[in-house]
C-alpha cells in the first residue's frame, strides 16, 4: 500500500490499485479531518460513517496513478 494525502484536507490514507477499476484506501485514523467528510456527516445524517473517499482523494488517487506513483497490476 502506498501513502497519499487528500489534495485538500491533507488526510493520510494507505492506497493500493487492485486493478484499474478497483482500488483499496485505507484510513489513518480518522476521517474527520476532511471537510467533505464533515459535510456530508451534516447534510445527511443517516449516511454511514465510513465513506471510502472524498472527490479530492480520489483525484489525487487518479493523478498518482495516471503519473506512474501508483503502480495498476496488469490485467
Ligand atoms: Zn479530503
Amino acid at each position: 500500500m502506498m501513502p497519499l494525502s487528500c489534495r485538500r484536507c491533507g488526510t493520510a490514507v494507505l492506497v493500493k490499485k487492485n486493478s484499474l477499476a478497483q482500488t483499496s484506501v485505507q484510513w489513518n485514523g480518522d476521517s474527520s479531518g476532511c471537510p467533505v467528510f464533515a459535510e456530508r456527516r451534516a447534510s445527511e445524517p443517516g449516511a454511514p460513517a465510513v465513506i471510502p473517499t472524498c472527490p479530492q482523494l480520489r483525484d489525487s488517487i487518479e493523478d498518482a496513478v495516471r503519473s506512474g506513483l501508483l503502480p495498476v497490476p496488469a490485467p
